[in-house]
C-alpha cells in the first residue's frame, strides 16, 4: 500500500495523510464511483475519495472540514438521494471485510461490504443476516436505515440486530458505539441514518437460518381482486416464520413463457421451514388465487433465496387494511408497472426496550408503486398511517415522516450533541 502523502486537488482541496486512490472529474473511475441508482441524482463531487482504511476516511473527513466543502460517504450508491456536489465523497468499498464469530454469532463488517458477502460468509455455519431482497445492498446504509428483510417477521429489522458499531465523529474522534459506550449514539444509528457520523465497522447478531421455502408464484391479474381480500383476514394470523407479498405486475415482454408481457399477480413468500408447511400456510390465499400460472416456490437456502424489489415511487403504510384500499390497488395497478403489497407485523411490532428509532411498526401492510399514479396518493391518505420507512425513501425532504415526534425530537439531541455544526448534512439526515 502505498505511503500517507498530501494530495493536492485542482490546487483547492488537499487531502494530508490520505493513501487511498483520489479521483477527479475527467480522470478514469470518476464517473463509475460517485454513480448513484437513483437516476435523479448526478453528483458531481470536486473529488472522490476511495478509502482503504479508517485513517483515509478521518483525513478526508478532516479535509472536507479545513476547506469547508460538503462531505458524504458511499458504499455502493443504491441509497445516495442527495448529490455532493463541489465536495469531497468518500467511497468505502475497498473496506469491505467480513468476519464471523460462528460461536458468539456475530458478524463484523467493514463499511464497505455488502450482503452477499455476508450471506456467503455466514451460511457455513447455518446461519444469516438480517439481509434485504438485493445482496448487492451495502450492509451499513442498509442497516443505519433501519433494514427490512425478508427475515423481518421473525427477527427484527437488521438494525435491531446491531450490537456495536466503530464510529468517526463531525470532530475527527474516532469512538466505539454499543450499549455501554455513547448509548444515544448507538440508539441514533440502530435506524437514524448515516448522518451522526461515518461508521468504519458494524458488529451485528446473525441468526440460526439455513433452509427456507422461497419464490414466487404468478397468477392471471384477475386473480388480484379476490387474493387481496383473503390477504386482508389471511395476515391476522400468519406466524412470524411466513413472511409474503403481493405483487401486481407487468411482465417484460421477453418473460419466460407463460409470463411474457402478462400483466400477472405475484405472490412472493420466504418461510423459514419446510415446503409442506409453507404450503398448508398459504393455502387459503392459494385457493383464492386459484391455479398459478407459474409456481417458481421451492426449498432453498436463505443465501440463495432471491427475493428481488420494487423500485419505489410512490409508499404508504397502513396499520389497518379495509377492502377500499385493496379496490384502490387494484385499480391502480391498472396504470403502474409494480404495486407490492407487503406484510409487515411479527417481530418488527415486538421492539425491545432499548430498540433503535425506527417507528411505525405498527404498520401491518406497505404499498409501494413504482409508477406515477395521478390520485393514487390522495386516494389512500384517508387510509395510510402518515409514515414513510427511511430505506424506502427517496425524497430527503420527508425524512421526518420516517420518525415519531418523539424519536425524531431525540434524534435531533443527539445530532446537536455530535454534530452541532451539521457537517453531516447530505441525504437523510436529521437536522441539528
Ligand atoms: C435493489 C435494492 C433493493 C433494496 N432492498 C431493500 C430491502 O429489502 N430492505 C431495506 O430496508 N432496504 C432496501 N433497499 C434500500 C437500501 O437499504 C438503501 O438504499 C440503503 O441506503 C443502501 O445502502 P448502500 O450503502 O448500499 O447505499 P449508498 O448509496 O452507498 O449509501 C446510502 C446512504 O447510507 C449512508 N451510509 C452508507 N455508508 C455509511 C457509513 N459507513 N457511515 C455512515 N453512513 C453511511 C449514507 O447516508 C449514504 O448516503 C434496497 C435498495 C435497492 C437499490
Amino acid at each position: 500500500m502505498s505511503q500517507p502523502y498530501t494530495t493536492t486537488i485542482q490546487d483547492e482541496i488537499t487531502l494530508p495523510g490520505f493513501a487511498g486512490a483520489v479521483h477527479l472529474p475527467g480522470e478514469s473511475g470518476y464517473d463509475e464511483l460517485r454513480r448513484s441508482l437513483n437516476p435523479s441524482v448526478d453528483a458531481r463531487p470536486a473529488l472522490v475519495a476511495e478509502a482503504y482504511g479508517v485513517a483515509d476516511v478521518r483525513a478526508a473527513l478532516l479535509a472536507a472540514r479545513a476547506h469547508g466543502v460538503p462531505f458524504a460517504v458511499q458504499a455502493t450508491g443504491h441509497g445516495t438521494h442527495a448529490a455532493c456536489d463541489g465536495g469531497v465523497l468518500v467511497k468505502t468499498s475497498p473496506m469491505a471485510s467480513v468476519l464471523v464469530d460462528p460461536v458468539r454469532r456475530i458478524a463484523r463488517v467493514g463499511p464497505g461490504a455488502r450482503w452477499a458477502e455476508v450471506l456467503a460468509a455466514a451460511a457455513p455455519f447455518g446461519l444469516a443476516p438480517l439481509s434485504g431482497s438485493a445482496p448487492s445492498v451495502g450492509v451499513t446504509g442498509y442497516t443505519l436505515g433501519g433494514g427490512l428483510g425478508w427475515l423481518a417477521r421473525k427477527h427484527g429489522f437488521a438494525a435491531d440486530s446491531v450490537v456495536r458499531a466503530e464510529v468517526l465523529l463531525a470532530d475527527g474522534r474516532h469512538v466505539t458505539a454499543s450499549a455501554g459506550s455513547h448509548p444515544e449514539l448507538f440508539w441514533a444509528l440502530r435506524g437514524g441514518g448515516g448522518g451522526f457520523g461515518v461508521v468504519t465497522s458494524l458488529e451485528f447478531r446473525l441468526h440460526p437460518v439455513s433452509r427456507v421455502y422461497a419464490g414466487f408464484a404468478y397468477f392471471p391479474i384477475e386473480a388480484a381482486a379476490g387474493t387481496l381480500e383473503a390477504y386482508r383476514k389471511w395476515i391476522d394470523d400468519a406466524p412470524d416464520e411466513i413472511s409474503t407479498a403481493i405483487v401486481l405486475k407487468r411482465m417484460p415482454a421477453d418473460a419466460p413463457a407463460p409470463l411474457g408481457g402478462r400483466h400477472v399477480m405475484m405472490l412472493k413468500v420466504l418461510h423459514t421451514g419446510e415446503a409442506a408447511e409453507g404450503r398448508r400456510l398459504l393455502a387459503p390465499l392459494w385457493r383464492a388465487a386459484g391455479p398459478a400460472l407459474l409456481d417458481e416456490t421451492r426449498q432453498t437456502t436463505y443465501a440463495d433465496a432471491s427475493m428481488g424489489g420494487t423500485p419505489n415511487r410512490h409508499m404508504d403504510m397502513f396499520d389497518t387494511v379495509t377492502g377500499e384500499v385493496a379496490d384502490i390497488l387494484v385499480r391502480a395497478a391498472g396504470q403502474a408497472q409494480t404495486v407490492e403489497i407487503r406484510h409487515w407485523g411479527g417481530a418488527i411490532g415486538r421492539p425491545g426496550p432499548d430498540a433503535g428509532p425506527v417507528s411505525h411498526r405498527s404498520t401491518k401492510l406497505s404499498v409501494i408503486v413504482d409508477t406515477p399514479v395521478p390520485g393514487l396518493a390522495q386516494a389512500l391518505r384517508p387510509y395510510a398511517n402518515g409514515g414513510t420507512f427511511l430505506n424506502f425513501l427517496s425524497d430527503p425532504s420527508r425524512t421526518t415522516a420516517a420518525y415519531t415526534a418523539t424519536d425524531y425530537g431525540r434524534l435531533r439531541n443527539v445530532k446537536r450533541a455530535y454534530d452541532p455544526e451539521g457537517f453531516f448534512r447530505i441525504g437523510h439526515v436529521v437536522p441539528a
